[in-house]
């Protein structure tokens, strides 16, 4: 509650890294910041004006001369410093997180723990930012030739990030960009800018810090487009929908754009599946986060031969989810990030009940808290297993066979992560190389994902890969070296 007063006293001029600590006034307009369960404003923010954009902008370009200059050993030192200090205030943050987008505070602990370990393993990759030898004499023309290349920061980083993981995901972008040599502008989601800023100030604050390489700009779409606009960044890294994305593809012009974007995660449950074990986790990657996941499980196909059985199995497993006040402990479900959404899915519902679906559990809305819902007798065309769902919405489809299965599954316009649960070792090695998506898990949901893996999509759901190591990767470029 403390750090709610700092922050609504705080003008907006402190959140630019160059003048973060300083001035009250407050200049502009407010946001404010809505918990959705308790619907009661929280605190409120001072929005950052377009010029303000700008101006972090300059700001980074001139750390910029710093940052690629730096000690790898302090760049990994800062790393690891902010995961120590991470770590002290754990419970804190996790607080933030429920107070800001009401993710029941058990997950948003999870996230919390799972931020530390990102920050951990980031630091780490330092070590391994590696080049290679070229043989340039592999032809006559390159006799008493050496040639290596080297991974040099790209620049100036623009991370705009979404309002589900709005700790981790900042994680995901910042500290890669950092460790790199980068110096970066984050643009965090509007709904959370208290856990991004109090996550940035871990940063800034740090002894290990460089002066200037991180700024914060809170606001919306006109701050987001300025960033990505401008010719001074290197690199967007953007994650959220994919209408946005399609924007920033036009906005961005010559620079790098790594894009992690909307999914429609599918599973097939096989007839020599576990079903136990395949009802029990499908519960939790459907209704996890109230399904405001970007590979939440929205679609299960299921072989019709364990059709009825895993449908009553899975109806059993998600009575068991407790819903409500996202800040008791064993709450597994809150209500979506506002009432709009939950309207939306609601819609969505009742249109797929009119073209034939069966409600076999939920389906009821409450405010912004939409129940847990199971429908059956989905068919291909309806826009509930169509388009991202991005609510506690799972829909049953019937099959034949793995075939039928497949081909549902990848007539779908997004990719980012897919899964089978069976027994059969040929289906496994069949599924590996027929699902269209960036990942493909066996024997779990297609929600699983470690902060460690490559992590994207194909189709829709993006351009690029993240997690420590590939998001480095996006975020310096390639220097060859050639020495005759
Ligand atoms: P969103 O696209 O509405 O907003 C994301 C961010 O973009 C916010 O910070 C927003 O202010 C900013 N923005 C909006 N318009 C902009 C513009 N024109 N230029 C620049 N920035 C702009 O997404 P959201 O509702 O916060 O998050 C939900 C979406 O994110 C879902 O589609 C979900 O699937 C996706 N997502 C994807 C991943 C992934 O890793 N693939 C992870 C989490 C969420």
């Amino acid at each position: 509650e403390k750090f709610l007063e700092i922050f609504e006293k705080l003008g907006k001029k402190e959140l630019i890294a160059k003048k973060l600590i300083g001035s009250n006034e407050y200049e502009g307009e407010l946001g404010e910041i809505i918990n959705p369960y308790t619907k009661e404003v929280t605190t409120k923010y001072v929005k950052c004006s377009v010029e303000d954009a700008k101006e972090a902008l300059n700001v980074a370009k001139a750390a910029f001369e710093n940052t690629k200059k730096s000690p790898l050993s302090q760049r990994i030192a800062w790393i690891n410093d902010v995961a120590d200090k991470l770590e002290e205030r754990k419970e804190e943050f996790a607080k933030f997180i429920t107070l800001e987008v009401a993710k029941p505070i058990s997950q948003a602990k999870v996230e919390v723990q799972r931020c530390i370990e990102n920050l951990r393993i980031c630091a780490a990759e330092g070590y391994h930012i590696l080049g290679e030898t070229i043989p340039t004499d592999a032809t006559p023309s390159g006799a008493k030739t050496t040639s290596f290349y080297k991974r040099v920061p790209a620049g100036v980083v623009v991370a705009i990030t979404p309002f589900n993981f709005p700790l981790n995901l900042v994680a995901h972008k910042i500290a890669p960009a950092l460790i790199a040599g980068n110096s970066v502008v984050l643009k965090p989601t509007p709904e959370a800018p208290y856990t991004a800023y109090a996550f940035a100030k871990l940063f800034i604050d740090s002894e290990y810090a460089i002066k200037d390489a991180l700024s914060v700009v809170y606001g919306d779409a006109d701050v987001g487009s300025t960033l990505v606009t401008s010719s001074i960044p290197r690199v967007i890294s953007f994650t959220g929908s994919v209408p946005v994305g399609k924007i920033i593809t036009q906005n961005a012009g010559i620079k790098k754009v790594a894009l992690e974007l909307g999914g429609n995660a599918a599973t097939f449950v096989e007839s020599t599946a576990d079903l136990d074990w395949a009802a029990q986790r499908c519960a939790i990657g459907a209704f996890a986060n109230s399904g405001q996941v970007c590979i939440s499980l929205q679609r299960i196909y299921v072989d019709e031969k364990i059709y009825d059985e895993f449908a009553e199995k899975l109806g059993k497993e998600s009575s068991k989810l407790k819903v409500g006040n996202p800040f008791e402990e064993d709450t597994f479900m809150g209500p979506l990030i506002n009432e709009d959404a939950a309207i939306r899915a609601e819609n969505w519902i009742k249109s797929a009940v009119k073209e034939g679906a069966r409600i076999i559990a939920g389906g009821k809305r409450e405010g912004n808290i939409l129940e847990p819902t199971i429908l059956a007798d989905v068919t291909d065309d309806m826009k509930i297993v169509c388009e991202e769902v991005f609510a506690p919405i799972v829909s049953l489809v019937k099959v034949k066979s793995y075939e039928e299965a497949l081909e549902k599954m990848n007539n779908s316009p997004y990719g980012l992560q897919y899964s089978m649960f069976s027994n059969r070792i040929d289906l496994m090695q069949k599924a590996i190389d027929d699902f269209e998506a960036g990942g493909v898990i066996i024997n779990d949901i297609p929600t699983l994902r470690f902060d460690i893996q490559p992590y994207g999509g194909v189709k829709l759901s993006g351009i690029g890969r993240e997690g420590p190591r590939y998001a480095i990767e996006e975020m310096t470029e390639i220097k060859t070296i050639i020495i005759r």
